[in-house]
């Protein structure tokens, strides 16, 4: 793929709650001697969502070179058109370099655009070995190879696909970069900008009310306003669920030191922990907190939702429907602390760690959580097949790139090949709601919109797929 003008290979979800899900794998785009090669004026890869439902994109061993904005750019924003819902990027094993005359960053994030933004990231950049990114010279202009922006109220969770989690202060920019330059290869400095700007920052991934669940047959209150000392209440029991389930004597210290408060937070996240510390919103993002009065048993979770019985579901009668439960957010965010990483996949949702919660929803520590905290590492770098388990249980299309990568030679041929492929993407594209079909227009296309008519012009801009 190469001589692009605006964003050589572009997706954007369009305005509205529209999501996408997928891999963009083995594109080589550009040529590394050839000046502007990749895209005259725009990116090599850019994924662009207006935050108004969860996305996922996987950009993986892709080969960037000769592009004038950024190699990779990802961006979350616009809550003003779409809301705030949480965008998974797992970025890994990427070569990037050689950038265009108007080359700017290796790799970019950009959470957040707008006043009002809140959406929730979840980035994992890098890791070991193969996992990680090469940024070889990849900023100019006095661009960095890397450049993290958390604005507004965003949160970021950044990870690495050695299963670990950054687990320090929100807005400590030399310990984040530390991390991300641990688990990726930079050649040349200047090689890292970070902007921690809002309250929340980075750090493990929040936990985010999710819909769904078992709602009340007669409607209760919940609690909506959340003491310190409701959130105190619930907490010797979290822990004592760890040691149910086999934590050590140095973990059990790590748990009892941390610290609890209650806060706003933003948009749809309930929970958050950082270094040490964790935040419980005030109202469960509005669902309200079942907040148990015997926390040490289930019984208003009769329902089973796996054989150990450590995912359970309560039924319409009792006062744990309708709202969040605040002991597994308790007890997932103590999960953090212990260096567990979020799990995104929905195949995940019954498992502790799983990101989201729903209504009247209680998940517990197994002996398998904590031997893998113990080991410290529960994620493998993910591969196609990951991303097909996810595709089946949302039934919303992961799909690879890497069977449309064409030889460097293919510019003046590229019309043909569009029309070949035209059909099979098609297909491809037809899992998405409300998605607008590809529309091909020669050498500059525009390459997908999702959420029906494409009106959002400033996140349109002119995106080029040259296949
Ligand atoms: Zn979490």
């Amino acid at each position: 793929m190469r001589d692009a003008v605006g964003t050589a290979l572009g997706i954007s979800t369009g305005s509205g709650a529209s999501s996408f899900t997928g891999t963009i794998d083995s594109n080589t785009i550009g040529v590394a001697g050839v000046t502007n090669s990749g895209s005259s004026q725009g990116s090599d890869i850019g994924f662009i969502t207006d935050g108004g439902a969860n996305s996922s994109v996987t950009i993986t061993n892709n080969h960037l070179y000769q592009y004038n904005n950024d190699g990779i750019q990802v961006q979350t924003g616009d809550a003003v058109d779409g809301g705030n819902a949480r965008l998974t990027a797992i970025v890994m094993g990427n070569t990037v370099s050689n950038p265009g005359t108007f080359g700017n960053h290796g790799f970019e994030l950009n959470a957040g655009t707008v006043t009002g933004d809140a959406q929730s990231v979840s980035l994992t950049m890098g890791g070991t070995g193969a996992q990680e990114n090469q940024f070889l010279g990849s900023g100019a202009n006095g661009g960095t190879d890397i450049r993290l922006r958390d604005r507004f109220d965003t949160t970021v969770g950044l990870h690495a696909g050695d299963g670990t989690s950054y687990s320090g202060g929100s807005t400590d920019t030399a310990a984040i970069s530390a991390y991300v330059l641990a688990h990726n290869t930079v050649t040349t400095a200047p090689t890292f900008s970070v902007t921690a700007g809002s309250v929340n920052g980075f750090g493990a991934s929040p936990m985010l009310a999710a819909d769904g669940g078992v709602q009340a047959a007669v409607a209760t209150p919940g609690e909506t306003h959340l003491t310190q000392s409701e959130l105190n209440s619930v907490v010797s029991a979290a822990i004592a669920q760890w040691v149910k389930a086999g934590v050590d004597s140095d973990q059990l210290a790590a748990l009892h030191a941390v610290t609890f408060s209650v806060a706003d937070l933003a948009g749809q996240i309930v929970g958050l922990e950082s270094a040490g510390h964790i935040t419980i919103d005030a109202d469960a993002a509005g669902h309200g907190w079942f907040v148990d009065p015997t926390p040490s048993n289930n019984f208003e979770f009769t329902h089973a939702l796996n054989a150990s019985g450590s995912s359970l579901q309560t039924d319409p009668s009792t006062a744990a429907a309708g709202h969040l439960d605040l002991l597994t957010a308790v007890v997932h965010e103590l999960g953090h602390v212990l260096g567990l990483p979020d799990l995104t996949s929905a195949s995940d949702a019954n498992d502790l760690m799983y990101i989201d919660l729903a209504d009247g929803e209680r998940r517990l520590p197994t002996a398998t959580d904590v031997a893998q905290a113990a080991v410290g590492s529960v994620k493998a770098m993910p591969t196609q097949s990951d991303a097909s388990s996810g595709q089946q249980a949302t039934n919303s299309g992961g799909f690879d790139f890497s069977s449309f990568t064409q030889t460097s030679s293919q510019t003046n041929t590229s019309h043909a090949d569009l029309a070949a492929n035209n059909q099979t993407l098609s297909d491809l594209f037809s899992g998405h709601s409300n998605v607008a079909a590809p529309w091909w227009l020669g050498h500059e296309t525009t390459f997908i919109a999702m959420g029906g008519t494409p009106t959002d012009n400033h996140l349109q801009a002119h995106h080029d797929l040259v296949v």
